[in-house]
């Protein structure tokens, strides 16, 4: 009996490594207790979310008695969250976009799906640098397109705009980067996205469906040693900015984001009218109302950045003084160092047996490294010394 369909199947099957090490970490915590194992395996924020989100929350509760409170909304979201998040994102990106150009989703994932949903023919392929987040592969597939992974430059893992334009085919329908990245913790400078932008205004001539650049960037408000993000939608007409609040406001579990749109793109209301069509068709309907009723009041705040500036310094001691090879991460919570022998699966079932839990490179499409996140307490990423250390010193 088969009861999932082929590529179900083939999707489980290939994780199966990862519910191993994950099922490893849930046997060391029962068996330890959840302290004695540093878990560095999820990108799940832990800090409060800012006052203002709680503030926010109190006000919708008065007001939970009116009729429509959490009514159905507009699909693309409530007219006041788009206008509110049209100037979020016009400061951000330092261009002026319509709240008519910005849908409202749910989270950073469900922006990329409405996109590919709107924009992908069966077969057409997304070219992404490499490592990338995971997830990029199965949301590209969900609207039948092919994600083409593109290594990024070795040894920093900076944008290779030369290997993207290589890579460009005819069924070519956009490049998805992500920066802060996950996992390498790279930020692509302005001169990179200048250079990506150049190289597909050129690419994209003579077609009749230009290759789209998409923007992921649910980090960009934390970034380090005063490193900055460069806007995107200024610099390139067929490009999309896709984000979220999950992890500047700890609302990952609320699903709240959006897709905005150049206003330089031409004929952009129909694209727009795409994703809004996408969102309700693909079942989200419109984002979490109480999710996009809290951003009114919470736009201007965000967690606090300096804790996990500490963090990153407290992680890359660690990792320095027991001798690992890695990127200092400019942005986002992520390293990524190399592992020490090349399976780095092997590695990191060694460093479970040490209690530290961390991601197998392969998980992002680069074997032979390994991601930690550091969501979690300094006291932890301090704790984790021994065991990184003697991982280590057992090959
Ligand atoms: N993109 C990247 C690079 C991520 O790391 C994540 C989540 O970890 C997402 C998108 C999805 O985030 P959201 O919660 O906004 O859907």
């Amino acid at each position: 009996m088969r009861l999932l369909t082929r590529e179900m199947d083939g999707y489980l099957a290939g994780g199966a490594w990862i519910r191993k090490i994950f099922e490893l970490g849930l046997e060391l915590k029962k068996k330890y207790g959840e302290d004695a194992v540093c878990d560095f395996s999820l990108g799940n924020p832990d800090l409060p979310p800012p006052a203002a989100v709680g503030k926010r929350l109190a006000e919708i509760a008065a007001a939970a008695d009116r009729p429509f409170a959490f009514g159905y909304m507009p699909n693309p979201g409530y007219p006041a969250v788009r206008e509110a998040l049209a100037g979020y994102v016009s400061r951000q990106q330092e261009t002026h976009v319509s709240p008519n150009d910005l849908v409202v989703t749910c989270g950073a994932a469900g922006g990329l799906n409405i996109f590919f949903r709107a924009v992908l023919e069966p077969g057409d392929e997304v070219i992404c640098p490499s490592p990338y987040f995971v997830e990029y592969g199965f949301y590209v597939a969900n609207s039948g397109g092919v994600l083409r992974p593109v290594p990024s430059r070795a040894g920093d893992f900076g944008l290779d705009v030369a290997a993207i334009a290589a890579a460009v085919t005819d069924k070519t329908r956009a490049v998805l980067i992500n920066s802060p990245n996950n996992p390498t913790g790279q930020i692509y400078p302005a001169e990179d996205i200048a250079a990506l932008a150049a190289a597909l205004t050129e690419l994209s001539k003579g077609r009749e469906r230009p290759i789209f650049l998409v923007a992921d960037e649910p980090y960009r408000f934390l970034t380090f040693d005063g490193h900055a993000v460069p806007p995107i939608l200024p610099v390139y007409p067929y490009s999309l900015v896709v984000s979220s609040f999950s992890k500047n406001l700890s609302l990952a579990g609320e699903r709240v984001g959006f897709v905005a749109v150049s206003p330089d793109m031409p004929q952009r209301e129909k694209l727009v009218g795409g994703l809004v069509f996408a969102n309700r068709i693909m079942g989200f309907v419109n984002a979490p109302a109480i999710g996009q009723a809290v951003l009114l009041g919470a736009l201007d705040a965000q967690v606090d950045t300096s804790i996990y500036a500490r963090r990153r310094d407290a992680m890359a001691g660690v990792l320095s003084r027991t001798g690992y090879d890695f990127f200092m991460p400019r942005g986002a919570f992520y390293f990524f160092p190399v592992s020490p022998i090349p399976d780095e699966v092997a590695f990191v079932s060694k460093l479970a047996e040490h209690r530290v839990l961390a991601v197998p490179g392969r998980g992002f499409g680069l074997p032979g490294y390994f991601r930690l996140a550091f969501c979690v307490d300094e006291a932890i990423i301090l704790r984790a010394e021994e065991g990184l250390a003697k991982a280590r010193s057992a090959f």
